[in-house]
């Protein structure tokens, strides 16, 4: 019976991963829309995990906003900040202890090397930022130019893995050439190449927190999360975790990647498009429907 049951499929297990650091647009709706209605076409779960790792940028009022607009769009789900569940907590600020264990994994497996770089280092020695994959994006960042990069192997145990190793970053050492091949559920075949499509990404910073790239597998894995429906903005992001998901021993979740919303002139939505946050439309009257369909009223 116990073999019969392994092999069984897993439920599923999808999540909504909103961060705080602005009012959610239309692109966001249509893409936790897609990550909802998966969830219930599944007869699954879907999970609010709200990541406000950047508490520079990241504010309880969009927090609670992004809530307020998920439930008038129509959106529920089962786990979340706001209802419990057996994985809480749901929001990042408060899982510290878990990145923080799974980044002393990594070094202790040699994965990481402490990187001395400045922004201000890297923004000069970097060569222009990947289109779709620049710093300051979700997921984004620049080809990292090997400043810091050490030969292999790593010796990570010999590293430090206190908070005496604070005051530098961390990033993963990529298999350089090495190809990551996924498919994608909404997209299909998708491929990489580690370091020339993305290079050595931040793991944790000198600040003590967690990038967004470790965060989020650690909380994929530690949520069994299935599937991970998000968008297509994210699409490298996904190759350097299933680098992640590989290194902490992660079986990876299926992977929807959704179309982006574009503006008028061609560009991705961001949260400086307030004229097509879901707030300032919902303030013009339209329904939840024409919010998801468009075509949305022009700037005033
Ligand atoms: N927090 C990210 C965002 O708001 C989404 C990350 C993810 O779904 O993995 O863009």
């Amino acid at each position: 019976m116990d073999g019969l049951a392994s092999s069984q499929p897993r439920k599923y297990r999808g999540r909504i991963a909103p961060s705080p650091t602005g009012y959610l647009h239309v692109g966001h709706a249509r893409t936790f829309c897609t990550a909802w209605q998966r969830a219930r076409e599944a007869g699954g779960a879907l999970v609010l995990r709200v990541e406000d790792l950047d508490s520079e940028r990241s504010r309880t009022v969009y927090a609670e906003a992004a809530v307020d607009d998920l439930r008038w769009l129509g959106i529920d789900w089962q786990e979340g900040p706001d209802k419990g569940g057996p994985y809480a907590p749901y929001a990042q600020s408060e899982r510290g202890a878990l990145y923080r264990a799974a980044w002393r994994t990594l070094i202790e497996r040699g994965f990481l090397f402490p990187c001395r770089c400045s922004r201000r280092d890297l923004a000069g020695a970097a060569s222009a930022p990947h289109e779709g994959d620049a710093d300051g994006e979700p997921g984004g960042e620049a080809l990292y130019p090997g400043t810091c990069r050490p030969p292999l192997p790593l010796h990570g145990a010999g590293l430090g893995t206190d908070d005496s190793a604070g005051g530098v970053n961390w990033r993963f050492r990529v298999p350089n050439g090495e190809t990551i091949e996924f498919e994608d559920a909404n997209l299909g075949p998708q491929r990489f190449v580690a370091g020339v499509d993305f290079g050595d990404f931040l793991v944790w910073r000198r600040d003590g927190t967690a990038s967004y790239q470790l965060a989020c597998v650690v909380d994929d894995a530690a949520m069994g999360i299935t599937e991970v429906v998000r968008g297509a903005d994210l699409l490298k992001s996904t190759a350097r975790q299933i680098l992640l998901n590989r290194a902490l021993g992660h079986a990876n979740p299926a992977w929807f990647h959704c179309a982006l919303v574009l503006d008028r002139e061609g560009h991705r939505l961001a949260k400086r498009h307030d004229a097509l946050s879901v707030r300032t439309l919902r303030e013009r009257g339209l329904t939840p429907d024409e919010v998801f369909s468009g075509p949305w009223p022009s700037e005033p």
